[in-house]
């Protein structure tokens, strides 16, 4: 048996004896924030805080930010700087600065500006008490950086991710869709990118906190999971060399890769509609994990799986630890075990020392794996990484100008690819109404596309077979 059942939400509950508080949170960047943001959420309201929309009626304010572009502290610091008008009509007011730009420039910024807490991904569970601390005393505080330890033993209570922790609400969320973090941090200094700086070394949550997280969810009527990390195909490596008793869990199973059995017993728990993850590195992706998608259907036909470089030149630059014909070899793995499945990547244009043909090498690639979309970025020098201190920067200008080429191209690709969907029937999980249209519904096939689906009825987190009627490059078209 790999995990045992626990039960997370039984022994954490709201005080009732606090005063009922407001807190708003502002998230940038990625998932793995929206993941945080909800983390916080659930831990607070513990505090009886609840959330809001409006600024004004905050007690409790949190950017809670990324550091992966360019102008990020920047970025915070207009935000704050609007922010502390709220101040001459709430005193009580508190703001805090969590995230990214909190773990890598937070010292500096508590000390010229007027941030009451600081606090790193790797301290969330310490926010709650510097709050209160704050709301009591006036405390500035800051709390950054890691601590691996706390987060192998779910029974101890000062651990990361706790599993004592209650599930985060649904209310104002996406009661279909929700995201788990099942590892933090992130071992492989590519050289471009600032997060092993920011959210630390790798480390996997252990797998019956994961478990009793997704059972939780899906007890409240969530339909489809999706695991975050910012390396997910080398989770549980970390448990493993640790030999703690994470590691035995994961032993259960010593011929199986840690991630592949993780998965392997996610896909097991009642209520699951879809299993998703993100994000892989290539380097760490396996033939095994490509082989589960040929076996289970709740995995989907869908995989998101970074290249960043269609040239080796560049990838060598990046220290991606992969060659072109690498990363085609295991597209070709995820091809056998799904002939029509669906791809994404995310490519970066502009790297220093990129030539024009490096960048026709990147166009290439996506006529050749023909992706369903791409996040296309142009390169950020990032203070801290390695690729800052390249000699040949690529002017502006000429990034902008391919990163339009690139988008032009791989529109017409995503346009081809959705139109090429049209009289199929697919499976579609619908994740939530229109706002602006109550006849209109939004989900994802199998394949993640998002489709429109007009319909009379009620069928959020029903999983419909629809017939795709019509196409744009944003979306598909369908009828209930
Ligand atoms: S694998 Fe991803 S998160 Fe890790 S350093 Fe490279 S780009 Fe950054």
């Amino acid at each position: 048996m790999l995990m045992n059942d626990i039960s997370p939400a039984s022994t954490l509950v709201a005080d009732q004896q606090a005063p009922l508080r407001r807190v708003l949170i502002e998230t940038w960047g990625c998932q793995m924030n929206v993941a945080d943001s909800e983390r916080m959420l659930a831990l607070l309201a513990t505090d009886n805080y609840q959330a809001t929309l409006v600024p004004e009626e905050a007690d409790l304010i949190i950017l809670n930010t990324c550091h992966i572009r360019e102008k990020a502290r920047h970025k915070v610091v207009s935000r704050l700087g609007r922010l502390q008008e709220l101040r001459h009509t709430n005193k009580d007011l508190t703001i805090a600065v969590t995230g990214c730009v909190a773990q890598a420039e937070g010292k500096s910024l508590l000390a010229s500006h007027a941030i009451d807490i600081i606090v790193g991904p790797g301290k969330i569970a310490e926010l709650p008490a510097l709050v209160a601390n704050h709301k009591q005393w006036k405390q500035k505080a800051i709390a950054i950086g890691f601590s691996k330890a706390e987060l192998l033993d779910p029974a101890d209570q000062t651990c990361q991710k706790s599993a004592l922790e209650p599930p985060p609400s649904l209310e104002g969320k996406n009661p279909v869709a929700r995201f788990v973090t099942i590892q933090q941090g992130c071992n492989n200094f590519c050289t471009f990118c600032v997060v092993p700086f920011t959210r630390g070394s790798e480390i996997s949550l252990r797998p019956r906190t994961i478990r009793a997280e997704v059972a939780a969810m899906l007890a409240q009527g969530v339909k489809e999971i999706t695991l975050l990390g910012q390396n997910v195909n080398s989770y549980g490596h970390d448990l493993l060399a640790a030999s703690s008793p994470a590691g035995e869990e994961l032993l259960a199973a010593p011929e199986e890769q840690p991630f592949v059995a993780l998965l392997k017993d996610l896909v097991t728990l009642p209520g699951l509609e879809s299993l998703r993850f993100t994000t892989s590195n290539p380097h760490d992706m396996t033939a095994e994990l490509a082989a589960l998608f040929a076996t289970e259907a709740k995995l989907g036909k869908h995989y998101h799986l970074p290249l960043q470089s269609g040239s080796d030149r560049i990838l060598q630059a990046m220290k991606r630890k992969v060659t072109r014909a690498d990363y085609l070899s295991k597209i070709s793995w995820l091809r056998q075990a799904v002939p029509d499945m669906a791809l994404s990547t995310d490519l970066i244009v502009g790297f220093p020392g990129e030539s024009d043909e490096d960048f026709a090498d990147t166009l290439s690639i996506l006529a050749e794996v023909r992706y369903s979309f791409v996040f296309a970025f142009t390169y950020s020098p990032r203070k801290g990484t390695a690729a800052i201190r390249f000699k040949e920067q690529v002017p502006e200008a000429i990034k902008q100008e391919r990163l339009r080429r690139l988008n032009l191209l791989q529109d017409q690709i995503t346009l081809e690819e959705n139109q090429a969907e049209v009289g199929k029937i697919r499976q579609v999980l619908v994740h939530y109404r229109s706002r602006k249209n109550p006849l209109y519904f939004y989900g994802r096939t199998e394949h993640y596309r998002l489709v429109r689906i007009r319909s009379d009825q009620e069928i959020r987190g029903q999983v419909l077979g629809l017939t795709i009627l019509a196409a744009n490059k944003i979306a598909l078209a369908a009828e209930y």
